[in-house]
């Protein structure tokens, strides 16, 4: 569905956008929970499936109330077009495999979820896509000797989890644009609410809807959503979008969808063929969360600043990452990409190291230990240990988790709550 909701602020579009009801229609999105949906004859039923007129057929594409909430996050990032998907997993693969196929190649920042990294660099290499990973920080010469001809997109985290690295998004998208390729970002951490990568030239923004946009860690999702500026015609590396479809009776998506090519393919081809979608009633617990994701961000964010603040000054903390603290290797950046703030997430660590970090987890009570990030609730978890337990210490240290490494993921309880279950916790270490 397109995005009609550009003049509005981002807090009203977090209500409001995506769905308008008509007179005497549900004030709510419905959750449409039917696979199928009735056609009165066989003809209207087959120009649907070859893509002559627009329609609800069949859920494994499309399903009306998956759609209004994919247009409700296109307008929140400002893009054109979006398509939810059943994970945020789901969500980095296709938005790659969307424009690649086997023999092609792909740079990514090294420092990206763990579960990305495995994505990449096991499951997608066995399809024949090769990454190479760079450091985020790395000087634009060094990152524009990483292109090769067969490069098809480059792909970073704006707000890195769990090393909590701000990207240089502009850097990025020059190096991407200079050789004819997209910049896709997971914006996972920032949200919208704090990060709006297309401003800064990102083709591509994908999410793990699982995180803030949920908000209340009931439902596992994602969504890729396009900005609709990438040129896909001015070149030959995207024959998937700038070629006849054998699928569809040598139809050619950028030719047939313009502006919304790229979000067509990945529904009717992908989603046709490989099946990813959430349910309708993820959707609508989603879309539940989206409507107070800007006042839930807002605090999250007042929140970490006051505990990141509290933990820096504690003399059993060895370190504090937060790209809200003054003083933070990355602030600049931070207040130039996410001026409003970053995230609820603080990384740190104890001069006890890791055994002090397990210790401390231990003794936390109000805060739990989840493998989460992220959600209303403040939780805590020590990624080394779990998330990021399949990567060797090389690639450890290149993601940027040390050993050490704590992510508290400050929730929106009364801050004076979480700082008296830190205090406590810090007592017993
Ligand atoms: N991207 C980021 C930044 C994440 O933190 C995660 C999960 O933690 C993912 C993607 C994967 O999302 P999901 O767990 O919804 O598949």
């Amino acid at each position: 569905m397109l995005n009609m909701e550009k003049s509005y602020h981002i807090n009203t579009n977090c209500v409001q956008a995506g769905y308008s009801p008509k007179n005497g229609e549900p004030r709510v999105v419905p959750i449409y929970q039917s696979t199928t949906f009735k056609y009165d004859s066989s003809e209207e039923m087959a120009k649907l499936f070859d893509l002559e007129s627009s329609g609800y057929f069949y859920t494994r594409l499309q399903n009306p109330t998956n759609d209004a909430v994919a247009a409700k996050i296109a307008a929140l990032e400002g893009g054109v077009a979006a398509v939810l998907t059943s994970s945020g997993q789901a969500a980095s693969f296709f938005s790659i495999f969307n424009i690649c196929s086997a023999g092609d190649h792909i740079i990514s920042a090294s420092t990206i979820y763990g579960g990305t990294f495995n994505l990449f660099s096991v499951t997608m290499k066995k399809l024949g896509i090769d990454f190479t990973f760079v450091d985020p920080d790395l000087p634009e010469e060094e990152l524009m000797a990483a292109f090769k001809p067969n490069t098809k997109a480059v792909f970073a985290e704006s707000l890195a989890n769990p090393a909590l690295v701000v990207l240089d998004i502009e850097k990025f998208a020059r190096a991407a644009h200079a050789n004819g390729v997209p910049l896709i970002i997971d914006n996972t951490f920032p949200t919208p609410i704090n990060c709006r990568p297309f401003k800064f030239g990102a083709d591509i923004v994908i999410h793990s809807t699982t995180k803030y946009m949920d908000g209340h860690a009931t439902s596992v999702g994602g969504v890729i959503v396009d900005s609709g500026n990438f040129d896909w015609e001015q070149n030959d590396k995207f024959p998937g979008l700038t070629t006849p479809d054998a699928s569809y009776h040598g139809l050619t998506y950028s030719k047939a969808f313009g502006k919304g090519a790229y979000i067509t393919k990945a529904v009717v081809q992908l989603m046709r063929d490989l099946g990813s979608i959430p349910g309708p009633q993820n959707a609508f617990l989603l879309n539940i969360g989206l409507e107070t994701l800007a006042l839930r961000v807002e605090r999250h964010c007042q929140n970490a600043l006051v505990v990141a603040q509290y933990l820096e000054k504690h003399p059993k903390v060895a370190w504090v990452n937060y790209p809200g603290l003054a003083g933070n290797k990355y602030y600049d950046l931070a207040q130039k990409y996410m001026p409003k703030a970053t995230s609820g997430v603080i990384s740190f660590g104890l001069k006890s190291g890791r055994e002090g970090a397990v210790e401390f987890m231990d003794s936390l009570k109000l805060a739990a230990i989840v493998t989460h990030v992220a959600d209303s609730r403040t939780c805590i978890l020590h990624p080394a240990g779990t998330t990021h337990r399949q990567l060797s210490d090389s690639e450890l240290e290149e993601s940027g988790v040390g050993a050490d490494l704590l992510r508290l993921s400050v929730g929106i309880e009364h801050v004076n709550d979480i700082l008296a279950d830190v205090e406590q916790a810090l007592a017993k270490v």
